[in-house]
């Protein structure tokens, strides 16, 4: 039990003797003498914990106006009438009569440490709320999962004396790990899992939806199968909070003590569900707005992929065609656009099938998106036609580019076909700045018409507008 600290001014003899023997051998008490107004004043200053004794001499006076945070027992040692006067003057709270006795003062002094301990305690259940409110304001500020999560394991680590802390994140249907998602220590852990065959604790939190309290780690039947991991590791207390949303363990809080500390209080187990409570509708508010994004990105990406080959698909090609003019136009950079045609299609359909027709297209996307810059635009126009725009590329570049393309289908050996080679395209290349291309679309048709020439000429071989 912490010792009640008893900050003593007086300076009548008799009194001070009364003092000092009635504290002799008290451990529930740490009584200082001051000599002095100036050091009591220094000693209490602030201080709520303290309980002052005072005589009626010139102390009380001196003292009085700054003790008035204290619980103060007042010594009355002059004449009755006389020392009251002084007490009700003072506005103290407490006194006893000369001649004194111990029986007296002992029966003050618990009332100032029943005092005390009630005020402790609402202290803390006030400075637990506070924090509660806290953190539920942080919590829905954000909609990122990870942030609520760090939030509440900091203001946990803030609030509780634990060595460890963390949230556990339970995966849909896994059963057999759970994944740290934020501690104390580290608010971001890179992929660690729990093995729950190791957490007996953490098994029964989740089976039963309903907080574990290990006491004592040693000794707890339910950690008995890990109990050399648990001596390893010098764990003493453990306590599990589940984080429920509709009947379902969405995560829980995983707090650890070391065996040289000491067990979780009731405040502090409660100080935890609270947060548990707390933290479910943030919590889950932000998983799915993660759900959300997740998927609006994958729509996106899906609104603009061509579906058999991967390759962007003819919307988002004239989309980036116009983008990509009007800023060639404004910078002057040149853009180069290649038109591709695989040659005698037809047959490979016709010799394969149609199903292997569709795993060559997808394979030669595969090869051309393998070489293309980040920045270049690789589209699927029709049915085994592709465009690809090229920004800042001339005309010695991109018949480089398309020869280096050709080259790369010509040898590849496609799975479809049993890895043989002999698939050809021709290539028409068409390139801004050129008179006949006076809007985007003229790209376009420049690289058609070069790609019909090509074919003309005998086809596996690339044609420049
Ligand atoms: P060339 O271009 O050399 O003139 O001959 P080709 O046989 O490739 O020419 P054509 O344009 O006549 O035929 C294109 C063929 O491509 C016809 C069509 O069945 C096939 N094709 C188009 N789209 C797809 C597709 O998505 N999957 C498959 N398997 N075949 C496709
Ligand atoms: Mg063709
Ligand atoms: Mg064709």
């Amino acid at each position: 039990m912490e010792k009640c600290r008893v900050g003593i001014y007086d300076k009548k003899p008799e009194t001070l003797t009364f003092l000092e023997n009635f504290f002799k051998g008290k451990k529930e008490y740490s009584a200082t003498f001051f000599k002095d107004a100036a050091e009591l004043d220094m000693a209490v200053h602030g201080g709520s914990d303290w309980a002052v004794i005072l005589g009626t001499s010139d102390c009380l006076d001196e003292a009085a106006p700054f003790v008035s945070r204290s619980s103060t027992i007042v010594m009355v040692e002059d004449e009755m009438g006389t020392g009251l006067a002084k007490v009700i003057k003072n506005n103290m709270e407490s006194y006893i009569l000369a001649p004194f006795n111990q029986e007296d003062l002992d029966y003050k002094l618990k009332l100032v440490r029943n005092r005390h301990r009630i005020a402790n305690g609402l202290f803390g259940k006030v400075r637990d709320l506070e924090a509660i409110v806290e953190l539920s304001y942080l919590m829905s500020s954000t909609l990122d999962p990870r942030e609520v999560l760090n939030f509440m394991v900091k203001k946990i680590g803030e609030t509780i004396d634990v060595s460890r802390c963390s949230i556990i994140g339970v995966e849909h249907g896994e059963k057999r790990y759970a994944e740290v998602v934020s501690s104390c220590e580290d608010p971001k852990p890179a992929d660690l899992k729990l093995d729950l065959k190791k957490y007996p604790e953490i098994r029964k939190a989740h089976r039963l939806g309903k907080p574990v309290i290990v006491k004592d780690a040693l000794k707890d039947p339910l950690m008995k199968t890990v109990a050399g991991i648990v001596k390893d590791m010098g764990i003493k207390a453990i306590l599990v909070i589940p984080i429920v949303y509709r009947d379902e363990v969405i995560g829980s809080l995983f707090l650890r003590t070391s065996r040289s500390s000491r067990q979780f209080t009731e405040r502090e187990i409660k100080f935890c569900q609270e947060i548990a409570k707390a933290a479910v509708n943030p919590l889950y508010n932000a998983f799915l707005f993660e759900r959300l994004v997740k998927e609006k990105t994958r729509l996106e990406r899906l609104s603009i992929t061509d579906y058999l080959t991967g390759a962007y698909n003819i919307r988002y090609l004239y989309h980036r065609l116009e983008d990509e003019f009007q800023r060639a136009r404004r910078y002057g950079n040149p853009l180069g656009c290649i038109m591709f045609d695989l040659d005698y299609f037809k047959k490979i359909n016709d010799t394969y099938g149609h199903k292997a027709g569709d795993t060559v297209l997808r394979e030669f996307c595969n090869i051309i998106k393998k070489h293309v810059r980040k920045t270049d635009v690789f589209a699927r126009y029709g049915g085994e036609e592709f465009v690809m725009l090229m920004t800042h590329t001339d005309t010695a570049g991109a018949m480089i580019e398309g020869r280096r393309l050709r080259e790369l289908v010509k040898n590849h050996h496609f799975k479809a076909l049993g890895d043989k080679t002999g698939i050809t395209v021709s290539m028409g290349i068409s390139l801004y700045p050129d008179e006949r291309v006076k809007g985007a679309d003229d790209l376009i048709t420049l690289a058609d018409d070069a790609l019909f020439k090509a074919k003309d000429q005998g086809r596996d071989r690339m044609v420049l507008a």
